[in-house]
């Protein structure tokens, strides 16, 4: 617990940095209200709206870089981008999954090559990923495959949301907070009428 918080406050430091920096010196008329991590996201929305490739935008900071007055803090590379604001993103579990698709590679499951019910291969034929520019390798995503085949293309993978990252950003807002405790804390119950999903006998012993 101590480690994920230490971890927690270095992360906030990174994207407490960036919101501080500016994007080029101030003295060498870099706009006040441009700061580094505004830079960061803006990149990154236009990336994610026209889908540019990772390595189209990572020739593009290669020539804002050139472009702008140095020293300039334009990141290397996507994966350093993306890692700025990755304490803001919410997480996404990656499940691999058969392509028929029968079952989730999770459980008893997550070591298997082969779907058990149908028999279709875990990675789809042959294909491999190419790795990332300054990214780790192998992904961690395909760390359940064997050493040899850690960068086999699974065939089928569900991306997994988990609900507990959300509830726990609406929970730090102390107003979203109190709005998400009005079923419980602040409604009116009245014995005859069903006024509120919670009122339902049903709701109540989950
Ligand atoms: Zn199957």
């Amino acid at each position: 617990k101590i480690r994920v918080l230490q971890k927690g406050t270095e992360n906030l430091k990174t994207v407490n940095n960036a919101a501080k920096k500016s994007v080029y010196e101030k003295s060498k008329g870099c706009p006040t209200h441009w700061s580094l991590l505004r830079f960061i996201l803006e990149l990154l929305i236009l990336k994610a709206k026209y889908r540019w490739s990772d390595s189209s935008f990572n020739d593009l900071l290669k020539l804002l870089s050139w472009l702008l007055p140095k020293p300039n803090f334009i990141l290397a590379n996507t994966y350093q981008t993306k890692k700025v604001v990755s304490p803001l993103t919410l997480g996404v579990e990656r499940i691999h999954a058969c392509r028929n698709p029968c079952i989730l590679y999770r459980g008893k499951y997550k070591k298997l090559d082969k779907c058990p019910t149908c028999g279709a291969s875990r990675p789809s034929n042959g294909k491999k990923r190419k790795k990332k520019k300054g990214a780790p390798d192998p992904s961690e995503e395909d760390s359940c495959f064997g050493d040899e085949n850690k960068r086999r293309i699974p065939a089928l993978v569900m991306w997994y949301l988990n609900p507990i990252d959300r509830l726990r950003r609406i929970f730090a807002n102390p107003a979203f907070a109190k709005l998400m405790r009005w079923w419980y804390c602040e409604r009116t119950k009245d014995e005859e009428r069903l006024s509120h999903l919670a009122d339902a006998t049903l709701v109540a012993k989950i």
